[in-house]
């Protein structure tokens, strides 16, 4: 079963008797008005509907490794669809929340995963392994419009709307492909969500300018040259529409360092801090968590212990303090983000100074690759900026199906033909 996509049908009037011998004229007065008359073929970009959606995500993929290490087949394909220059993901930039934002088209403060790990006050825990993600997955929203849906990775999308769920090997280019492709063809999904996710372990290991990673962006371009093949193969590649993202950047450590870290700062002042749920202990007053950026949670403080460890946060050097407001602008969990977020400047790390590898979690890292192709989208395009939580109502925009309520970004209508 799949649905007619009305949207991208050929524009044209079926009533509307076909002259027999039609003038040039009325033939452009017909075009102006959008009424073309059976028989007359529509511009060639309106021709395909789409049948199909790949949305893939690389986790970790930079946007300037296409330039740094110039991957052929999505320089192709970026040459024949848009890309978005600069991409707002979600703070702090790591993987969990931005993997969900990319999905669901909501930011933390609606999906309540604000991080790879969080302090949920209400359990008063320290929980990993979030899944419990609030907002509609784009799976579930597509699987009540009655597509079938699959997932190949994405952990964010098992048992959350896909019809039938891979595990491929996350760092398995080849694998990935040779799921997505399976579900093609014995599952007749026509939506699938995916994660290649090489590039995030090289770029942490041995930083985002090296041969590991070149290697694994050059190993993601050849799994997914296959994966166009394969589409080509099929005869269903002029009705796929790809988004192609990743869930955040990459940076190479800085070599200047914070002056201290928030957790020691905080010790030294007389807290009681746990930086862990094994450290944990009824008289814990702060509990501060490891993302790149500190998200710092007051667990048993007066208001003016409050206030002490704002100014001792606050004087550290090569950091700054997010306070609420701040928080809110950017989309934050209204207390699953922290209670304040200590950042470094632009320029310094918060450990790990000049240490080997990458690191992300910091607004440096809002640099993650974006781009669409497919019909409806414009070919050769550059957008200038968008966010993440924009590819979900961008893609729905693409198939004529309605964003679910909690979708809280826009289509990115300057990437598409209309
Ligand atoms: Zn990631």
């Amino acid at each position: 079963m799949f649905p007619l996509f009305i949207g991208f049908s050929r524009r044209r009037t079926r009533n509307q008797p076909a002259p027999s011998r039609p003038q040039s004229s009325w033939l452009l007065v017909l075009l102006l008005f959008g009424c073309l008359p059976a028989g007359f073929a529509a511009p060639a970009q309106n021709q395909s509907t789409t049948k199909y959606i790949l949305f893939l995500t690389a986790d970790g993929f930079r946007t300037d490794y296409i330039e740094w290490y110039d991957p052929p087949t999505l320089r192709k394909l970026i040459g024949e669809g848009a890309r978005v220059v600069h991409v707002k993901n979600v703070f702090p930039t790591v993987t969990t929340p931005n993997m969900t934002a990319l999905v669901t088209g909501s930011y933390p403060r609606t999906t309540g995963i604000a991080g790879n790990t969080q302090y949920q006050k209400e359990d008063d825990k320290i929980v990993a392994k979030l899944r419990d993600n609030r907002a509609e997955t784009i799976s579930e929203t597509l699987h009540k419009a009655g597509w079938k849906t699959g997932g190949v990775n994405h952990f964010m999308l098992e048992n959350r709307g896909t019809d039938y769920y891979r595990s491929a090997g996350y760092d398995d280019a080849e694998k990935t492909t040779d799921e997505i492709l399976d579900l093609l063809d014995h599952k007749d999904v026509h939506f699938v969500g995916a994660i290649y996710g090489a590039t995030d372990h090289a770029g942490h290991q041995h930083g985002p300018r090296s041969d590991e990673v070149k290697q694994a962006v050059l190993g993601i371009d050849r799994a997914i040259g296959r994966l166009i093949d394969g589409l080509k193969q099929r005869g269903i590649l002029d009705q796929t529409l790809i988004a192609f993202s990743a869930d955040h950047g990459m940076s190479a450590y800085e070599p200047k360092g914070v002056s201290i870290d928030a957790a020691p700062a905080l010790k030294q002042a007389g807290f009681t801090v746990a930086t862990s749920q094994e450290q944990m202990k009824p008289d814990t007053q702060v509990v501060v968590l490891s993302e790149g950026v500190r998200l710092v949670y007051f667990r048993k403080v007066s208001e003016a212990e409050k206030q002490k460890a704002i100014k001792v946060l606050s004087s550290i050097e090569g950091a700054e303090v997010l306070d609420r407001e701040k928080l809110d602008a950017l989309g934050c969990h209204n207390n699953r983000s922290g209670d304040l977020i200590v950042s470094p400047l632009p320029g310094y790390t918060m450990s790990k100074a000049g240490a080997p590898g990458g690191q992300h979690g910091r607004f440096a890292e809002r640099n993650p690759i974006l781009f669409f192709r497919g019909p409806g989208v414009k070919p050769g395009v550059t957008v200038d900026t968008a966010e993440t939580v924009d590819v979900v109502p961008t893609l729905l925009r693409l198939v004529s199906v309605r964003p679910a309520a909690t979708v809280e970004g826009k289509p990115i209508s300057s990437a598409l033909e209309r």
